[in-house]
């Protein structure tokens, strides 16, 4: 077992790509925050973790609300005793997020607030108690968006994804000499309920999206799971700063 007895903190855990990660983080012996805004979805999960050698603690929390993401980090080091991997996965791609021109204000503002916001809260409580231990690892969730233009464009997504690029590397150099350090995965599309539940309904949308895709498959989320597993583990000791893509070799296509 590649976690055993590490404490992780994993965000938008109750769909996709984070209930995928809570479930194999469990089984790689882990104890998990199963952390998400929907109680129900996280509660979900622990109950799909059932019978994995560690645990899954599921715990309701808006990562948008300073106050539940400093009780969300407390509880879990109450519970565990400690925090090894803050796995900030949480995220939203709204319907309504277009170009800059035909954005609305709050649309922008949702993005921004659980996509860049939400990991500023989870950093601001998570990593003082990874340094206590003088030793932690920080796993944030980017996008393939961000490292190329769209002629159909999610603005507000793709910004804030290069936000988090950008605090991923700020991180790694501040707090790797104090053992805790930094990465950025960035997905290409994955199958999970963000895309499919409205873009990739649209026929035409999903076939623009393949064509592009060397695989010619869209990702699974266990395609994203065990480089993140590799991240948590202590294999990944001398992996900093790093952004990671995994699109299938989407970013490397010309044509
Ligand atoms: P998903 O929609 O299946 O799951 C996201 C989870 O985040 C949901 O359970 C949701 O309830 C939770 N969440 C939303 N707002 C929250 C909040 N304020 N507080 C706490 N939890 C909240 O999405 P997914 O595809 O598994 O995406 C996971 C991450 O991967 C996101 O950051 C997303 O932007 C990123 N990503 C996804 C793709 C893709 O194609 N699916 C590609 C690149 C990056």
């Amino acid at each position: 077992m590649r976690l055993q007895g590490k404490v992780c903190f994993i965000t938008g855990a109750g769909s996709g790509m984070g209930r995928v990660a809570a479930i194999r983080f469990a089984r790689e012996g882990a104890r998990v925050a199963a952390v998400d805004v929907d109680g129900p979805a996280a509660e979900e999960t622990a109950r799909l973790a059932d019978g994995a050698p560690g645990e899954v603690l599921p715990i309701r929390c808006d990562v948008t609300k300073e106050a539940e993401v400093a009780a969300a980090i407390r509880t879990t080091v109450d519970r565990f005793g400690r925090l090894d991997v803050l796995y900030n996965n949480a995220g939203v791609m709204l319907e309504q997020d277009r170009s800059v021109i035909d954005t609305e204000e709050a649309v922008w503002d949702k993005t921004l607030a659980v996509n860049v916001k939400g990991i500023f809260f989870c950093c601001k409580y998570g990593i003082p108690e990874m340094l206590k231990n003088g030793r932690g690892s920080i796993i944030n969730i980017a996008s393939f968006v961000a490292l190329l233009g769209c002629s159909v464009p999610q603005d507000a997504y793709t910004a804030s994804k290069g936000a988090v690029i950008s605090l991923t590397k700020s991180l790694a150099v501040q707090f790797a000499p104090r053992g805790v350090r930094a990465n950025a995965i960035c997905p290409g599309p994955i199958e999970t309920p963000l895309l499919t539940e409205w873009l990739l309904r649209d026929e035409e949308a999903r076939r623009v999206r393949l064509s592009r895709n060397p695989t010619g498959r869209f990702g699974r989320p266990e395609d994203i799971v065990n480089m993140a597993v590799f991240l948590a583990s202590d294999e990944s000791e001398w992996t900093n700063g790093a952004v990671i893509v995994i699109d299938g070799g989407i970013t490397s296509n010309y044509f």
